[in-house]
């Protein structure tokens, strides 16, 4: 796994509000490209899983139950710096202090509902990748 590559989800608020089709636009413009993609829908125990790291946190069985909620679409970039790049496109984790021009600030809700998740350094990339990818998934 190469720095190039970082992990998005497009979270179930943005999904079931139909923005998913302009999310993946935005992320077509910004000039990454789309390595994978799949739509699911994650059992609570499998969003337990994905955010292991934060299962001490007051918010944790808030955020699994709403990623748990509905179906989201799972995404695999690549683009030079990925992962800062990507994370520039959703701004900041909460809407309301997010930047203009990014996803957050334009199709996040509140600090739980906030449209998009990304990777935090390339380390963590490559788990989340292979969390939710198989090798012949990856194009
Ligand atoms: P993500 O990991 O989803 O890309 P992030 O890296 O910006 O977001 P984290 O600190 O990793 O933020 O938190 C993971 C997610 O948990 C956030 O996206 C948000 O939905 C939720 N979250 C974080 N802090 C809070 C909080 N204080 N109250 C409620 N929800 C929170
Ligand atoms: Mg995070």
């Amino acid at each position: 796994m190469t720095g190039n590559l970082t992990f998005g989800i497009i979270k179930p608020d943005s999904v079931k509000a139909g923005t998913t089709g302009s999310i993946i636009q935005r992320i077509i413009d910004d000039g990454f490209e789309i390595r994978a993609l799949k739509l699911i829908h994650m059992t609570l125990k499998e969003a337990q899983g994905f955010y292991a790291v934060h299962r001490e946190r007051s918010f944790f069985p808030g955020l699994t139950e709403f990623m748990s909620s509905g179906p989201c679409v799972v995404i695999t970039l690549e683009k030079t710096g990925a992962v800062r790049a990507w994370r520039n496109l959703m701004g900041a984790t909460d809407p309301a202090k997010a930047d203009q021009g990014t996803l957050r600030k334009e199709f996040g809700a509140s600090l739980s509902e906030n449209a998009v998740h990304g990777s935090d350094s390339d380390e963590n990339a490559a788990i989340e990748i292979s969390f939710f990818f198989s090798q012949i998934e990856i194009v």
